[in-house]
């Protein structure tokens, strides 16, 4: 019986010495396992911050080189005003474009009697997506301009219609498809089209618009009795027609850079007497909106020049005369 009692006891110590053992088996895979996560993770953390680091390295450069190329275009239009200021009046060059550059002897005469000399800066096509940055920059330098505008962007861009009349700007019709097969194809069309603008603009500002410009200019290529007819209906409907006599040359090519911009226009403006200046406010147009503050300041520099919105009354720059007037 006593033997028995022994016998048991022994055995009791042997099963907990082994469960002691599996115990402690479990507890040291625990850790093991708590050893490797640890291991794991500090290993992947400095990967990570490293892949971070390279994305961010990368936007940083990019943003340098954008930085660069503003920096870099922002020169050049300053050494080109700095060249204009000291350049002879004869180092105007030749005639970019014969229709819209006509070389006027007055405009200089005029400037040498010191009279004040009225120059429109006009914006087609928008308004677009810079179209309230060219707002900004004209509100910058409290000058006006003229917006001739399509109904493109009618859905989308109420308030900008809505500020460019707020901020004493011009607002003028540019059609509202601007596409030339439809417009063009027949005086009802042409009316049609103009119509649904000028009451679109109607609604969303609460002007009568009374000024336009045909896309292309009056000099577009469509026939002279096709033309004709379009424009007796405008002079039917008390709305006249203006084009330009200096072009930017922003709708020349798809990259037309802000230099090329701006000496286009300060050639332009040396020869005319009253120059009115086409630009465009589109979405492509970035480096208009890049140029324009050069512009405004090398127009005010001229000395007696006045930078005036169209109104009703100013006289109009016409490539083709209206019959009528
Ligand atoms: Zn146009």
């Amino acid at each position: 019986m006593c033997f028995g009692r022994q016998e048991f006891l022994h055995k009791s110590i042997q099963r907990m010495k082994g469960m002691s053992n599996w115990a402690q088996r479990r507890r040291i895979q625990r850790m093991k396992r708590i050893v490797m996560i640890a291991a794991f993770v500090l290993l992947m953390l400095p990967l990570v911050f490293h892949i971070v680091l390279i994305l961010q390295v990368r936007r940083l450069e990019d943003r340098i080189k954008s930085l660069e190329d503003r920096l870099v275009s922002g020169q050049a239009l300053v050494s080109e005003t700095a060249t204009r200021e000291t350049a002879a009046p004869s180092d105007s060059s030749g005639e970019k474009d014969s229709t819209t550059t006509r070389s006027d002897p007055e405009g200089e005469a005029k400037e040498e009697k010191g009279e004040v000399r009225e120059v429109y800066l006009t914006f087609d096509d928008g308004p677009g997506i810079y179209t309230d940055q060219i707002l900004d920059i004209l509100a910058a330098y409290e000058v006006k301009a003229t917006f001739f505008v399509t109904g493109e962007n009618a859905d989308r861009m109420e308030d900008t219609y809505r500020r460019i009349v707020e901020e004493g700007h011009s607002l003028g019709l540019h059609t509202y498809s601007h596409k030339y097969q439809e417009i063009y194809r027949s005086l009802p069309d042409f009316q049609a089209d103009l119509n649904r603008l000028r009451e679109y603009l109607r609604e969303v500002t609460g002007q009568e618009v009374s000024i336009s410009r045909f896309p292309g200019g009056s000099s577009v290529d469509i026939s002279r009795s096709r033309l004709q007819e379009l424009i007796n209906w405008l002079n039917e409907e008390g709305i006249v027609y203006y084009d330009w006599n200096v072009s930017g040359g922003d709708a020349d090519a798809s990259d037309v850079s802000s230099t090329e911009i701006y000496e286009n226009c300060m050639e332009g403006i040396r020869k005319q007497e009253r120059p009115m200046i086409l630009l465009h406010d589109t979405s492509t147009k970035r480096s208009t909106v890049e140029a324009l503050p050069f512009i405004i300041e090398g127009i005010l520099e001229l000395g007696n020049t006045e930078l005036l919105p169209i109104q009703e009354g100013t006289v109009p720059i016409q490539h083709v005369t209206s019959t009528i007037n």
